[in-house]
């Protein structure tokens, strides 16, 4: 694939329980979203990783987002281990932090004013991520507002993005509940792409650091996450159930 034709053939994506990931490189998945915007196309990016496919089991509607999505990519050394033992390895984990910055990155080389509306994390975070983005990246113009407010004050928000047109709408608000919203609103929004950032935004604002090299070089970054926050102990509890469901599934494999 040359980034600016999407080819959809079968050899493109990898099945891992019942979720198709796309076959992509980071770099791939940039100029594939930058050529959505030259044609002011409405796309949808999940990053998804171990957690996410364990809640498209248990929630159908998140299933149906998925299967909906224009890309789904590895976002989790848990997908990249399943999608190597169904013998269709994805080239790299594409995470949304690594995404995004490579997208600004691409962006402001090519001095394309991109716009960006990050919804998203509480206004420290929030405000930090735009200053910092603001000042690495002064081709594209940023806009944004923080990812607390109740359901009645969705049509508000929406206004708010509407208004601001962007090309990219980066949503961070944990998943599934990102990808929701994303589903129910772009419709109704100016034609963006729209990507599920999760925890990005507290990462890009430099308030959370993610984790050190060493422990990203042993695919060890969900430990350390698990460390800083034990309150994941919860969701992480989806990592050992999506391994072994990976393992009886391919075991059951010619
Ligand atoms: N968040 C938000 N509104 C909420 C709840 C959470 O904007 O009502 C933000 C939170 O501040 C954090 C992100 O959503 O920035 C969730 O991060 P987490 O690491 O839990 O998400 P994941 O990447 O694991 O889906």
């Amino acid at each position: 694939m040359n980034g600016l034709a999407f080819e959809t053939t079968a050899q493109n994506f990898v099945h891992v329980l019942g979720i198709r990931f796309n076959r992509m490189t980071r770099k791939q998945v940039v100029e594939q979203i930058l050529h959505w915007v030259s044609e002011k196309s409405r796309r949808t990016i999940i990053t998804a990783g171990p957690e996410f496919v364990m809640m498209t089991h248990t929630d159908a509607e998140v299933k149906r987002i998925a299967q909906l999505a224009d890309i789904v990519t590895p976002d989790g050394i848990g997908v990249v281990w399943a999608a190597r033992r169904v013998k269709h390895p994805v080239p790299e984990r594409v995470t949304g932090v690594e995404l995004v910055q490579e997208l600004l990155h691409t962006a402001e080389e090519r001095k394309q004013s991109l716009r960006v509306f990050i919804l998203g994390a509480r206004d420290e975070a929030l405000n930090k991520c735009l200053e910092r983005f603001q000042s690495q990246y002064p081709h594209a113009v940023f806009a944004g507002r923080n990812g607390y407010f109740q359901a009645s004050d969705v049509p508000g928000v929406l206004q708010q993005i509407e208004a601001f047109a962007p090309d990219i709408w980066l949503v961070g608000l944990g998943q599934p509940r990102q990808e929701k919203l994303i589903v129910h609103s772009l419709g109704s929004l100016p034609p963006c792409v729209a990507i599920g950032v999760g925890g990005s935004i507290d990462v890009w604002s430099g308030i959370v650091k993610r984790a050190p090299v060493l422990f990203r070089k042993l695919n060890l970054e969900w430990l350390y996450r698990l460390l800083k926050q034990p309150s994941r102990m919860r969701r992480q509890m989806a990592l050992p159930k999506f391994a072994w469901k990976v393992l009886k599934d391919t075991a059951r494999r010619p």
